[in-house]
């Protein structure tokens, strides 16, 4: 399998793909080890997590390098996804004993009980692109915590870095049968439905996350799925500085070229705040440094995925045939690699792709809306219910408008954010389950209620 430079389109290097043999030989080898591995104490699970997180900080430059030249994301971008690992990994160190250990619900003479939480056995976890450390730490890192083995396949894209995670857990001390990486793309992940795993933990796209849902249901075992979004943002009429709203905005759009699952992929802004609000998006668009990932001041890069240059076209095509304003961009940049310049479209109605569709990329719709009611509407009128955002003087107003829209997180006066206290999760299209927060750490392990009479 080839690994593309997205910055230049050439090709790095080349690796050996797994076949359904070596597959099968590293599913064994997980199941042997794994109640050996569930078997060690929380702290020495928990000791092994931490040199891994050690290990992230003082490797920090050369992985950072390398996650670069494989997805183009901006340098410095990369270093952010590895601090932003570190930080939610500490969070689960922190947090590990007191959610995972046993829970006495009843104490007394006659009667205890308590809820037991044992690791589901070996995991699958078939994950994306586009921040592979901090998707991939949602799964792996409490996978392992929690006493399972974890069959770590990492996007075709992020391979590079995912034999890199794989290498930092050898040298952590995480015995070498515990965390096994499996190479490939599509097939490879289709071998790995066929297999037995006792839990999938699926981090992707929608179509790809249903086709894996239904496959796995047949097996009886948990599957989850952080899948993808079309994150809508309302900016209220009475917001104090409305162009530092929209600088702050445009980054929750633009940032990492538009390819986070929780980017904000619809505008909806107040009539009598509108034009003042276009403005200053569109001057911040356009201050931005483009150009190769590894130069400093970049902020944007290339696209990870060629065929998405063709998406993002199309979308624009139909949005200005369907009466849209294009202020800004519009087309491929310039450049070898895979560069398309940042898109800002206006006078945008809900029934456009681009209202409709993940964008996935660095494009934007904004549109006018006369008051929060036809917000609420618009910003439920999609099958995607991932993050969704308000911007509003008032916290009341902006509950108000979240709770009347489907979706796994809220923000007031914030966007494009993940905490690891928090639980990530998704609605409708966007995905089933939860990673972080204590619902994240509990996800890899199936409870046992202990009745015990004396
Ligand atoms: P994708 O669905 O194309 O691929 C995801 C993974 O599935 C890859 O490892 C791929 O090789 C594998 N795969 C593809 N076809 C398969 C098949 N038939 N059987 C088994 N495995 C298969 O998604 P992607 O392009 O890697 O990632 C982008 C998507 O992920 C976006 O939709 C984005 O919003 C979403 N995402 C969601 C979250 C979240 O937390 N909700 C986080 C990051 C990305």
């Amino acid at each position: 399998m080839n690994i593309i430079n997205p910055a230049t389109a050439e090709i790095i290097t080349t690796v050996q793909e797994d076949s359904r043999l070596s597959l099968d030989k590293k599913y064994s080898l997980l199941k042997a080890e794994q109640l050996q591995w569930s078997k060690k104490s929380l702290t020495e699970r928990l000791a092994v997590v931490h040199r891994f997180y050690d290990l992230l900080e003082t490797e920090k430059e050369r992985l950072a390098a390398i996650l670069t030249s494989e997805v183009g994301k901006p340098l410095q971008q990369a270093r952010n996804e590895i601090n932003g690992a570190r930080t939610r990994i500490q969070w689960m160190m922190n947090n590990g004993e007191k959610y995972l250990s046993d829970e006495w619900v009843t104490d007394t003479e006659e009667l205890k009980e308590k809820i037991s939480y044992d690791a589901l056995g070996v995991i699958c976890n078939i994950s994306a692109w586009n921040y592979p450390y901090l998707v991939g730490v949602n799964v792996f890192v409490p996978a392992l915590i929690a006493g399972n083995t974890v069959m770590y396949k990492p996007s075709e894209y992020a391979t590079l870095t995912g034999l890199e995670i794989e290498k930092l857990w050898r040298k952590a001390g995480l015995p070498e049968d515990a965390f096994k990486i499996a190479i490939g793309g599509k097939e490879t992940g289709e071998s790995l439905l066929d297999m037995d795993f006792d839990g999938y933990f699926f981090t992707g796209s929608y179509k790809t996350g249903k086709y894996i849902y239904e496959k796995v249901a047949l097996k009886m075992v948990p599957c989850q799925l952080e899948l993808g979004g079309k994150d809508p943002l309302y900016v209220a009429d009475d917001v104090n500085d409305v162009a530092s709203v929209a600088v702050g905005t445009a980054d929750g759009a633009f940032y990492n070229n538009g390819q986070s699952c929780c980017a904000v992929e619809r505008i909806y802004v107040h009539e009598r705040v509108y034009e003042v609000y276009v403005d200053a998006f569109l001057k911040e668009v356009q201050s931005w440094k483009k150009g190769i990932p590894t130069e400093d001041g970049v902020y944007i890069g290339p696209l990870t995925r060629g065929e998405q240059l063709e998406v993002l076209e199309g979308q624009v095509n139909d949005a200005v045939e369907k009466g849209a304003l294009l202020l800004t961009g519009g087309k491929r940049g310039e450049g070898k690699g895979y560069y398309f310049e940042p898109t800002v479209l206006t006078n945008v109605t809900n029934d456009m792709k681009v209202m409709q569709q993940e964008s996935f990329g660095p494009i934007v719709g904004i549109m006018k809306v006369k008051d929060d009611k036809e917000a609420i509407a618009m910003m439920q009128g999609t099958t995607y219910g991932l993050t969704a955002a308000v911007y509003s003087k008032n916290f009341d107003r902006a509950e108000r408008i979240l709770s009347q829209v489907d979706s796994g997180s809220g923000y007031w006066n914030c966007c494009d954010r993940v905490s690891a206290g928090l639980p990530w999760s998704g609605r409708k299209h966007s995905g089933i389950g939860a990673t972080l927060s204590h619902q994240g750490l509990r996800a890899f392990t199936k409870t046992r209620g202990w009745h015990i009479r004396s």
